[in-house]
Formats: C-alpha cells, structure tokens, sequence
C-alpha cells in the first residue's frame, strides 16, 4: 500500500513510519513540527520508500499519486500546561488538527477511496464514571474544561469519522489510544514517562502531581503500533481501545523509575497543576482487541522503561 501518515515526526507517528515501511509499504509522512521533530524521521533519509511533505494538516491537504490508505495522527497529545508543547498552551492548533485536519485527511481518503484510520484517545472518556473504560461507555467530559480543547475535538473527530463511513461509506477505522511510551517521546512535552525519567536521570525527586493515588494503564510504544496495524488491516469500523490493562497509581509509577534508575533522590508532592481536570482512574477494557485483531500487549512495564531509559539518557547526552 502508499500510506499517508500525518504526525509523522511525532513520538507515535515516527515509529508507524517506521513499522509500515518493515512491512515493505510506501510511506508518506506529513507533519508541521509543533510538537515533533525531523530528528525522528532523520534515520529515514534517502529511503526510496519514503516521502516527507511538511505541511499542517488544517489546511487543504494535496498528496501527488494515489493513496491506499490514510493514518491521521497529527495533534498535539500532552495535557501538562506547563510545557510549551502541552495542549492547553496550544488550544486552537489542537481543535484544528482534531476538527479541519480529520476533515482534511478523510477528504483524502474519500477522493482516493483509501482505507482510514483516526488515532483517538482514551480521553474521549473524560474523568470516567465507569472503570475500566469498554468502547461501549460515553464518556465524561466537561465541553468547557481545559483539557476540552483535545477532548472534543477527538469526540468531534470520531463523529466525523463515521458521518463519513455511514454517508459515504468510506472504509473507516477508529483507535482510542491509552496512555503509551517508549523512545522519542519528546522531552520537554511534561508527559509523566519523560519527566520522570530525566528527574531520575539527573538524580532528582520525582514530581508526583497531586497525591499521586490517580492512576494510568502504561502500554509500550511496539505493542500499540503492532496493534494498530491489525486495526488497519482489519475490518472493524467501530472504535477499539488499544493499550496496557496493567493499571498503576503515579505514587507507584515513580517508585518503579526511581528502582530501575537507581535514584536515590526520592519524590516531591506537587499540587494538582491540573486545573481540577486530571483524570482519576484509567485503564482499558481490551477485550474487543483480544476478541476482534487477537492482539494484547506483550511488554511489561518493568521492560519496557528498560528498554525506554537508554534513549533519554542519549538525549540528555549522558
Ligand atoms: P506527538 O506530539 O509526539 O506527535 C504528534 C505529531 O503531530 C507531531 O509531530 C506534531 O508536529 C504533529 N502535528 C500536530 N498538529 C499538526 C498539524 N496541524 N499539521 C501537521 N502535523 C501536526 O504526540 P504522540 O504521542 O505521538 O501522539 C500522536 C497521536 O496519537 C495524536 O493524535 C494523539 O492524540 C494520539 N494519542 C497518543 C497517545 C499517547 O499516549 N502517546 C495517547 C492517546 C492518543
Ligand atoms: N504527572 C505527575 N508528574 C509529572 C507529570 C505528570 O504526577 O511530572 C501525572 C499527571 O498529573 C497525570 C499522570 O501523571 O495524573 C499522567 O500524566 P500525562 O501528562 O503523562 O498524561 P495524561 O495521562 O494525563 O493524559
């Protein structure tokens, strides 16, 4: 297949390059730079099988020679208002890339009558009432809240995405994306994996929002492209949750960074910076997963920060 892939700079769009291109497709890789970086796609240079349009994907969209299949990815993906990269601090370019971008790609895929695939999130669910989320729950989330800038504009995306499937019939897939990790996260983004790798890293307390007893389901990165690409591949047009059941608190997270880093600086209470949205549970219900692409993930936790800690300690040049 020719497969375009908007967010391709970014931390999962760069690895779904990379992915599609081992299974011998042709890539195009779309993206703006807010929030990724040519540094993740610099390896692909010179590939034969791969084209880099730098564009942003709110505006109309024009990709030369035919298309099997689009992947939009492009948003900016991290909640913490204290990074520069964080959503909040760039409201209208995320309701743009969830709303005019899911347009603009699905105009893609409909006038090449190519396969679609939307990367939504676990945030569609809000703070959710029900535990743990299935694909069958609604979701609560305030439509004004801060965080509602990325979660409506993922809601409107999936609403998009079947009006198209359902008025043109276009072949349409749909992934809600728990919390994911692994090498090329951005650093400065304020997620919790990078930030607190590096405070680890440079022997410092751990900041642990809150009281720490939230909780987050951690997948690592080959897991989640390994299970997008069944989706892809598959037939199902409902949305399918993709990500690690194993659910942690933060308090427990940041222990486990500070045993496999050998941090001796321990951890410090910060207050909630969350703006009184910061989800309280989450975790997937990944029996459609199971039942419909035979997919669940592999790595453990444990792996996969070994696996993820070389890669900061590279950037930090250390
Ligand atoms: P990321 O910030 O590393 O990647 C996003 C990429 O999209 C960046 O390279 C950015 O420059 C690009 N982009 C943003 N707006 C654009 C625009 N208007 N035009 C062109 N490019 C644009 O984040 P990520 O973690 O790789 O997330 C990728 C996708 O997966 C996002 O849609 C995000 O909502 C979704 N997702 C990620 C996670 C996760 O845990 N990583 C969880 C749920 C959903
Ligand atoms: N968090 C934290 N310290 C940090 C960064 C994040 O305690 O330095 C917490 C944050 O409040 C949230 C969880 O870790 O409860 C996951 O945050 P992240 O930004 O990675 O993404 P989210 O899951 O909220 O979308």
């Amino acid at each position: 297949m020719r497969i375009l892939v908007t967010g391709a700079a970014g931390f999962l769009g760069s690895h779904l390059c990379d992915y599609l291109l081992q299974q011998g497709h042709e890539v195009i890789g779309m993206d703006n730079f807010i929030t990724g970086s040519p540094d993740n796609l610099a390896h692909l240079a010179g590939n034969p099988r791969f084209l880099f349009i730098r564009h942003d994907v709110s505006n109309f969209i024009f990709v030369p020679g035919k298309v099997d299949a689009v992947l939009h990815f492009a948003s900016p993906a991290s909640p913490n208002p204290n990074s520069p990269y964080g959503y909040t601090n760039l409201p209208i370019q995320t309701m743009k890339a969830g709303a005019l971008g899911t347009h603009n790609t699905l105009g893609v895929a409909r006038a090449h009558n190519a396969r679609y695939l939307l990367a939504s999130t676990s945030e569609i669910y809000g703070d959710p009432l029900e535990h743990p989320q299935k694909e069958s729950y609604w979701g609560h989330v305030d439509p004004i809240g801060v965080r509602s800038v990325y979660d409506e504009a993922k809601r409107f995306a999936e609403a998009l995405t079947m009006a198209y499937h359902r008025y043109h019939g276009l072949d349409t897939r749909i992934v809600r994306i728990f919390n994911t990790y692994g090498p090329r996260m951005r650093l400065d983004d304020g997620r919790v994996v990078p930030n607190f790798i590096q405070q680890a890293l440079r022997g410092e307390p751990l900041t642990v929002y809150g009281d720490g007893s939230q909780t987050r389901s951690f997948c690592y990165v080959d897991d989640l492209i390994e299970g997008i690409y069944r989706l892809l591949l598959s037939d199902e047009h409902y949305p399918v949750n993709l990500g690690n059941p194993q659910e942690i608190t933060i308090l427990e997270f940041a222990e486990v960074i500070n045993r496999l880093t050998g941090n001796k600086a321990g951890i410090v209470f910060k207050p909630e910076n969350r703006l009184g949205d910061d989800p309280q549970r989450r975790q997937p219900d990944i029996t459609r997963a199971r039942q419909i692409l035979g997919w669940a993930p592999k790595t453990s936790l444990e792996e996969g920060i070994r696996l993820t800690i070389p890669y900061f300690r590279q950037k930090m040049g250390l």
